[in-house]
């Protein structure tokens, strides 16, 4: 059969249902703690947060399928199946024999694949009859997809953003307007922890942490409305799984079997739901694959980090999660152009790394743009800083295969575009993009905040 060169499902082959790795999973990921009584949080405690249905996703470590309710699909079926797209051109340029397919998540207006949580979130807290969701945004990407989501829903939606992106990246802010999200700047005076931080810190840019803890607070303090999330959580994987679903239908539709699959890594949530069902064949015991998360040299959770029990957030108002950290104040520096910024990882995927199932690189931004433009030049998208991790360890594999004369098959995540990340590639394009990696002292004083748990 001619595999084609970008593989589309039919509609009768799109998945019909989310895959929750986690069911298959021995030794499952710790449970959220309560922040004052470090007992695990309860679906009681948490709903004051999060919409029940979600509580219940959250929680449900045995389900193994999910079906993806009717009005999600006829969403999905707004932007999706995403291609799966074998880089001949790329492939061609580097000389290798490898094979590389890359699954593309950027055919859509918020440009990421964040779409696909966001729907699922705001449909649930459509169902429960509140009134809106609240939730922060660094870059932007998930405040668009949100955004999107709720006007489709009719659901108020209200942004915090991170000071310093809501200065730099007016346009992510105007299209969140465009789909009637009210979006402040972060740290506000419309908080209590807000006002905390900016009296603290006068003149900070925010962080993402800190965007949480707002919009958590406004959550909390406003009847019918609740805290929605875009990485990280459990459920937000369960979610993304589709990424993975359909991949996997494609392949095994033309008998492609990948030796490697790699993915950028700020929360996990792209990666987790990419690999979702490769690591469950893995996991059972049915498949081996080599798993691959790439973070930046300037956040590097996964491979400098501690695993352990810490703050969600920069107020600790969020309940405690195990995972691999920096630190809740963590903050990369101020150079650092290339997203992925988050100071912890999903607690799945650090559960799974933990337990050796996967591997974690870090690499230098000044590298992962280099690998975007090569990419651009060759496969025609200008791809989102994030997603170009995932591009330079696909093309650092693929020219290690040069070497050795294997002809491996390697499938990337390519989460986005890169059309609201101009300034990066400006400052890249301008020789001001430096590759500040932090020293291992700097990490410990952040490590030595840790609660005790
Ligand atoms: C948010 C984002 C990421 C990182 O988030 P994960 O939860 O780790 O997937 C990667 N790529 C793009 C384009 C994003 O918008």
């Amino acid at each position: 059969m001619e595999i084609p060169y970008k593989i589309y499902l039919s509609e009768s082959e799109m998945p019909r249902y989310w895959y929750n790795l986690r069911a298959d999973m021995q030794k499952k990921p710790a449970p959220l703690l309560n922040p004052a009584t470090h007992q695990p949080m309860t679906a009681a405690e948490l709903s004051g947060v999060f919409c029940d249905e979600l509580v219940r996703q959250e929680l449900d470590n045995d389900t193994r399928e999910y079906p993806i309710p009717e009005e999600i699909l006829s969403f999905y079926r707004m932007y999706r199946p995403s291609p799966l797209v074998r880089a001949y051109c790329l492939e061609e340029k580097l000389k290798t024999p490898a094979k590389i397919y890359y699954k593309f998540e950027g055919n859509n207006t918020s440009g990421s694949h964040k779409l696909n949580s966001a729907v699922a979130q705001a449909y649930y807290a459509k169902q429960q009859g509140l009134k809106g969701v609240t939730t922060e945004t660094g870059a932007g990407q998930w405040g668009t997809a949100l955004s999107m989501a709720c006007s489709y829903f009719g659901l108020d939606c209200k942004v915090y953003m991170v000071k310093v992106s809501y200065e730099q990246k007016p346009f992510r802010r105007e299209v969140m307007k465009v789909y009637g999200a009210s979006v402040t700047p972060s740290p506000s005076d419309t908080t209590a922890v807000g006002r905390k931080i900016l009296q603290e810190h006068p003149g900070t840019g925010g962080s993402l942490g800190c965007a949480i803890s707002e919009a958590v607070e406004v959550a909390v303090s406003n009847p019918g409305y609740r805290y929605v999330l875009g990485s990280v959580l459990n459920q937000v994987l369960l979610h993304q799984s589709v990424i993975g679903v359909e991949a996997k239908i494609a392949m095994d539709k033309y008998g492609i079997k990948p030796d490697i699959i790699i993915g950028c890594a700020g929360g996990g949530s792209n990666l987790g739901g990419l690999i979702a069902p490769f690591m469950g064949e893995k996991l059972r015991g049915e498949a081996d694959y080599r798993i691959v998360a790439v973070e930046p040299a300037s956040c590097p959770s996964l491979t400098r980090g501690v695993y352990a029990y810490d703050f969600c957030d920069t107020g600790m108002v969020c309940p405690l999660a195990k995972m691999y950290t920096l630190g809740s104040d963590f903050i990369p520096a101020p150079n650092h152009a290339g997203g992925l910024r988050y100071h912890g990882m999903s607690p799945v995927l650090s559960e799974l790394y933990d337990q050796g199932m996967m591997e974690a690189v870090s690499v230098p931004q000044t590298a992962v743009f280099e690998a975007a433009e090569a990419f651009a030049r060759v496969e025609g998208i200008l791809p989102a800083p994030e997603s170009s991790h995932a591009i330079k360890v696909a093309m650092d594999e693929a020219i290690r295969c040069r070497e050795t004369g294997e002809a491996k098959t390697i499938l990337f995540g390519l989460t986005g575009t890169g059309y609201f990340d101009l300034v990066a590639y400006e400052k890249f394009h301008n020789g001001q993009m430096d590759d500040y990696i932090p020293t291992d002292e700097e990490l410990a004083r952040y490590a030595a905040k840790l609660p005790k748990i």
